[in-house]
């Protein structure tokens, strides 16, 4: 996913640090093996909860609401956003194989949202 899955975006950092003064511990950036592929990098790690989070971005993993194909180079953009999709999907059903659940967040999501939403799944992974 290189070039398109940047580290450390705004909305990742605040989603971590509201996590953090929650007192919510995390791995951050954490690898994951699948088979034969290489690791995948989960944004927000639980490992003992195996919940993986990922904030995707609207650009590049074509958010509904602003993952607009450029009108210029269309013919490049359009394959290309869409297997970046495609490839979500496999690595989602991939993680889910080994027993990890997957939580997208779109970057577009307010941190307070987004750090409720996965403050909420933990809760339930603990019962
Ligand atoms: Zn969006």
């Amino acid at each position: 996913m290189k070039g398109n899955r940047r580290r450390d975006t705004r909305p990742e950092v605040e989603l971590r640090r509201s996590l953090h003064a929650d007192g919510i511990r995390f791995r951050k950036d954490f690898p994951i093996r699948l088979d034969g592929r290489r690791p995948v990098r989960a944004d927000i790690a639980f490992t003992r909860q195996r919940l993986a989070v990922f904030v995707d971005g609207c650009f590049w993993h074509s958010c509904p609401e602003h993952g607009q194909v450029p009108m210029s180079n269309r013919h490049y953009w359009m394959p290309k956003l869409r297997r970046n999709a495609e490839r979500d999907r496999h690595v989602d059903a991939a993680l889910s194989t080994q027993g990890w659940e997957v939580i997208r967040v779109w970057e577009h999501i307010p941190p307070p949202e987004a750090s409720d939403l996965v403050r909420q799944r933990l809760q339930e992974l603990e019962r």
